[in-house]
Formats: C-alpha cells, sequence, structure tokens
C-alpha cells in the first residue's frame, strides 16, 4: 500500500475508534455494568451456569455498520426470542390466514406459560407465549423432525449470517421438565390447534429454545427485520419482506412477557426477550439492537438490557411513536463507522 493509502486507511480507523456512538455505547455498558438487581433463571440447572457479570451490547444499522462493547462472543441459549423468528417462517409456510387460524395475535396479560387459550376460537393467545409459540412451531413443514429443525437452524444463519448450534444438555433439560408445554399441547391438540406429531413438535419446540447465539446475533436478527428482512451485512433475505411487518407487530405487543404493554408505551421498540437473557430490539429502518446479561427481572426480561434499550430509545428517538425531535441525532452519532470486524 503507498504512503497515502496507508495514511487514509489510519485516518478512517480513527475516526471510527472515535465514533461518538461507540463512545455512546460504552458509556452505557459502563453505567449499567454495576447493577446487579435481578436473578438468573432456574427453571434447569444449565441456565444457572451463566455468569451474573456478563454483559454485552450490539447495534448493528441499517447500512451494515457493526458497533459492540462486552461480551458480544459468549453464548447462551436464545429461549424465547427463537419464537419471533419461528413465526415468520411459519408465515412463510403456510400464509397469514392459515397460520392465524391456529394461533391467534391478542396479548394475554398472562404468564407465557400459562395454560389458556381463547375461549371463543381455543386458539392460542399469541405466538409469544408457550401454547401459541407451539401451535406455530407445529406449522414449521420438513418430512421429519431432522428436516424440520435444519430449516430452523437455516433460517436462523440466514439472518445471522454464521452456523447455529444446539445446545444440547439445555435440549434435554428443557424436555426431560417441560410437562407443563407437554400439557398445553396436549390441551391444544383436544381443540384441533396443533397436529397429532405431538413428541416431534415439542422437540423442535425445545430445540429452537436450545439454539446458541451471541448478542451480535441478537442484533443481526434485529437488524435484519429492520432492514425488511434482508441482512444488511450479508444482504441475504433471511424472510419474505411480506411478513416482516407481521413479526415486528407481534413483538412489540407481546414480546416482552407481561411487560410488553410498559415496554410498548416506555420503549416503543418491537422487541422480544428470552430467559437466557438476551433481548433482541428492532428500530424498523434504522437499526437493530442485540443485548445481553442474564440477571432477569420478575417478570423475566433482562434487567440491564431494558435500561439499555430504553436509554437508546429516549437519546435517539428510537420509541415508533415519537414525533419530537431527539436529544442526540442519530446519523450524525454513527457518522465515523464501526472499527468492529465482520
Ligand atoms: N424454553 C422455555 C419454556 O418453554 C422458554 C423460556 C423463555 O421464555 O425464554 O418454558
Amino acid at each position: 500500500m503507498s504512503d497515502l493509502g496507508d495514511l487514509q486507511s489510519l485516518a478512517s480507523s480513527i475516526t471510527a475508534v472515535t465514533s461518538p456512538f461507540r463512545n455512546y455505547l460504552n458509556d452505557l455498558h459502563e453505567k449499567y455494568q454495576s447493577l446487579n438487581d435481578g436473578a438468573i433463571a432456574n427453571y434447569i440447572p444449565e441456565l444457572e451456569l451463566a455468569k451474573p457479570e456478563w454483559f454485552g451490547i450490539c447495534v448493528v444499522t441499517n447500512d451494515g455498520q457493526i458497533f459492540e462493547v462486552g461480551e458480544c462472543d459468549q453464548l447462551f441459549t436464545i429461549q424465547s426470542i427463537s419464537k419471533a423468528f419461528i413465526f415468520g417462517l411459519a408465515l412463510e409456510d403456510y400464509g397469514r390466514e392459515y397460520v392465524n387460524s391456529k394461533v391467534s395475535v391478542e396479548p394475554t396479560g398472562e404468564a407465557f406459560n400459562s395454560i389458556v387459550l381463547d375461549e371463543a376460537t381455543n386458539r392460542p393467545y399469541n405466538p409469544m407465549v408457550n401454547a401459541g409459540a407451539i401451535a406455530t412451531a407445529d406449522l414449521i413443514k420438513g418430512k421429519n423432525g431432522t428436516e424440520r429443525l435444519k430449516r430452523v437452524l437455516a433460517m436462523f444463519k440466514r439472518y445471522t449470517g454464521r452456523d447455529h448450534d444446539i445446545n444440547v444438555p439445555v435440549f434435554l433439560s428443557e424436555k426431560s421438565t417441560g410437562n407443563r408445554n407437554r400439557a398445553m399441547t396436549y390441551l391444544m391438540l383436544n381443540f384441533g390447534m396443533v397436529s397429532e406429531k405431538i413428541d416431534e413438535t415439542l422437540d423442535l419446540y425445545f430445540q429452537q429454545c436450545s439454539i446458541m447465539v451471541n448478542a451480535r446475533d441478537l442484533a443481526m436478527l434485529s437488524a435484519t427485520l429492520a432492514n425488511g428482512g434482508i441482512n444488511p451485512v450479508t444482504k441475504e433475505r433471511a424472510i419474505d419482506e411480506r411478513y416482516v411487518q407481521d413479526v415486528v407487530t407481534v413483538m412489540l405487543t407481546c414480546g416482552m412477557y407481561d411487560a410488553s404493554g410498559e415496554w410498548a408505551y416506555r420503549i416503543g421498540m418491537p422487541a422480544k426477550s428470552g430467559v437466557g437473557g438476551g433481548i433482541a430490539a428492532v428500530a424498523p429502518g434504522k437499526l437493530g439492537i442485540g443485548t445481553f446479561s442474564p440477571l432477569l427481572d420478575a417478570k423475566g426480561n433482562s434487567v440491564r438490557g431494558i435500561k439499555v434499550c430504553e436509554d437508546l430509545s429516549k437519546d435517539f428517538g428510537l420509541h415508533l411513536f415519537n414525533v419530537a425531535q431527539p436529544e442526540k441525532n442519530l446519523q450524525e452519532w454513527i457518522e465515523g463507522g464501526s472499527v468492529d470486524d465482520w
């Protein structure tokens, strides 16, 4: 490279290092690292192995810049965050009308694992609670369990740009302790909401919850939705453009367990959390956020993750219904690019 080229690349990486948005994220990380409220999920022993100090924040912009701070390589199980994306795949497999005949889109205000169906239609309330997620998993096409799981993993790869593994001990634990999920599945079978292949579908559901991801993957999943279904880095389409709106709407109304209303009110970004400690939040047309911190509040949402999303939403005006001038202009703050290698 010529001297001039060297100088130019040095100059651009210095701009990147000093990118105001990167500094902003560093400050956020520092601000909330010492927040130790909440508890690690312990309904199965494997999840208790997480360390309370783990904390990663990643933001991927629609133009493919990646900003990350903290533990963004640490793997954890995606858990309930998978539900949003499986809903998207079911919509691709069967279309809106049929999927909606098997699962409604009403928030419940009930715990995610409640055994409750809509009294009038016998449908589970929405694809983000366990009953609805299992009914949605039932719809994933494939000639057997292996093929269906392969399709699910291939879908996640389209979103994140990399291969994903199942955490087998988590899967086996979910399966051996999952009688509540089994009970609600039998109830749904009684009402014709799921097919007879109950064991295969429950395995698929437990496997989708056991997929290992990191905070960067969550940001990629979110950014892909924010970008109309195309991964902004690899440029691969992950989901039919028609269904992006369905997925993010249900995330907004039902994605944060029974704190979804408060989340929509205060933060106003479609998001989904999981008991592994992840949150994936979407700012449509702008960026995707992935946070990871396993300390959960009483509703099952990551305490630090909520704080991070709340600050980002407030400071940059990311609330969907915000019409006021935000305190910080997103474009100005991200100018300078990211230093993170893809
Ligand atoms: N695998 C969990 C279950 O079915 C989902 C946990 C979550 O909500 O993240 O109970």
